[in-house]
């Protein structure tokens, strides 16, 4: 079949192996993509399917800022029919273009368009030559928000063992994770997974000159009468996991146990904590199935206060594990601790995927909060990945947010630069889009994105470098 006398069908082609090449690039963007696929990747994407790429970003743009129009299958059928639709309208344009150029006597030679074609990616080039900037270098960074991950089998044991459920090892970023991670399926994953975060916290540190991680705990469910809840818990990282080894890397971790504060024994396990030195500790309520703001917590809040421990709450939607409810994200429920007097951090700034309902956006409560509590923070962890690509852009765009944003990018979840496309020079874009490690990825992004040089110092202060112990004489 002659394509060129088919236009629909040529466009329904053209349209469909654009559609392809923004889910290829897409996905492999999450891994790190080299230059020599992403170049043509982005050069197809930019000219033949420039139609289709219109119908996508169509779609990006309408969905989740209204109701009905939320979830990611609706999302990925919207993105095909306006892809392809708007493909072919283009042909059928295209083609009437050429058969009036044709009846005028002046047809089209494909040589010529070749070759204007040419000269304008050669200008194009030029352009993008003159008008690169390199980023400017950061004296040195702490990342607020990185996890610390391990699996001895299910159940695990309470304080002692990491586990991961079969429910969590079902979601799709277990898959994603061990992947990235390059994780084999058997052996000591908590060895290795520890082996894979100091490859490439050390490789930031060699990056950056000064460069230390939040290293995260994950506490469990808990019944009613606190004990702890396996049938219902998907994750587990113990805080002596997490002690041990922060131990072993006391120059590039700095350790932050999780505490579900419904646990009966949870006086006795902050204690545990503040003489192990933690000074930061994390709750995660939609997995935790726990409601920040219950009363019942005073007493642990006010303990948190009096010994100067920051509380990081999980707050916004959460994708990457099994939950109790979406609702345990709303940051409003920090107001009991910050009544408290807890320095709290609200991780991921409230916000959500760009498709979930727009009613899962808790960044304008958190922008309320933060006006009435100076002792309000949030973090940027997880907003450089490929389903929140609105969230570091509202963030820049609210000057009274920045002064109490903290730099994090919940390692091992992979930042992913494609999907700022439009907001990044293209010479970047390539770039972040190759760098392998996750943590430069990340600082990268948000720095090009517009996060302040402050954002990723703050934690610097807040936890200084641990002296080297004086020696006697
Ligand atoms: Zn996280």
């Amino acid at each position: 079949m002659n394509l060129r006398r088919h236009p629909l069908v040529l466009a329904l082609v053209l349209g469909a192996t654009s559609l392809l090449i923004w889910a290829t690039l897409g996905i492999a963007a999450n891994f790190g993509l080299h230059p020599a696929l992403a170049i043509p990747g982005l050069l197809w994407l930019t000219t033949l399917g420039l139609p289709t790429s219109f119908g996508v970003v169509v779609a990006a743009a309408v969905w989740g800022r209204f109701e009905p129009l939320t979830g990611f299958i609706g999302f990925a059928g919207l993105a095909i029919v306006l892809g392809l639709g708007s493909q072919a309208v283009a042909h059928v344009w295209l083609q009437r273009k050429a058969a009036a150029a044709r009846a005028a006597g002046r047809p089209w030679k494909w040589q010529h368009l070749l070759a204007r074609g040419g000269m304008g990616l050669f200008l194009a080039t030029i352009v993008l030559w003159v008008t690169y900037r390199p980023p400017a270098p950061l004296a040195g960074a702490v990342d607020g928000h990185c996890h610390l991950f391990g699996d001895e089998g299910w159940p695990p044991i309470h304080k002692q063992t990491c586990g991961l459920s079969p429910a969590q090892k079902a979601n799709h970023s277990y898959g994603l994770l061990t992947r990235l991670l390059r994780l084999p399926p058997t052996g000591d994953l908590n060895e290795l997974y520890v082996e894979a975060l100091v490859r490439q916290a050390r490789e930031a540190q060699e990056a950056l000159g000064a460069f230390r991680v939040v290293l995260l705990a994950q506490d469990c469910r808990y019944t009613e009468e606190g004990e702890p809840d396996w049938d219902h818990s998907s994750v587990y990282v113990p805080n002596e996991h997490v002690f041990r080894v922060v131990a072993r890397y006391p120059d590039l971790f700095i350790p932050c146990p999780s505490l579900n504060p419904q646990r009966k024994d949870w006086e006795a396990e902050l204690d545990y904590c503040l003489a192990e030195g933690a000074r930061v500790l994390k709750i995660h309520p939609p997995t935790q199935a726990v409601n920040p703001g219950d009363p019942r917590f005073r007493g642990f809040y006010r303990k948190c206060a009096e010994n100067g421990t920051r509380v990081m709450v999980h707050t916004g939607a959460e994708h990457s594990a099994p939950i109790a409810s979406q609702t345990l994200g709303d940051p409003r429920f920090l107001q009991l601790a910050l009544d408290e007097g807890c320095t709290v951090i609200a991780a991921h700034a409230g916000t959500k995927a760009f498709f979930d309902p727009p009613a899962e956006d808790h960044l304008p409560d958190l922008v309320s909060l933060v006006a009435n509590h100076p002792r309000l923070y949030a973090d940027t962890a997880v907003l450089g990945s490929q389903f929140r690509w609105r969230c570091v852009p509202a963030i820049v765009g609210t000057p009274s947010l920045l002064p109490r944003m903290l730099h994090a990018s919940d390692w091992p979840f992979p930042s992913n630069a494609l999907v700022f496309w439009h907001r990044l020079h293209p010479f970047t874009l390539v770039a972040l889009t190759a760098e392998q490690n996750l943590f430069l990825r990340d600082l990268r992004l948000k720095q090009a994105l517009g996060m302040p040089p402050d954002s990723f110092q703050r934690l610097d202060d807040w936890f200084p470098a641990l002296e080297s112990t004086p020696q006697d004489p």
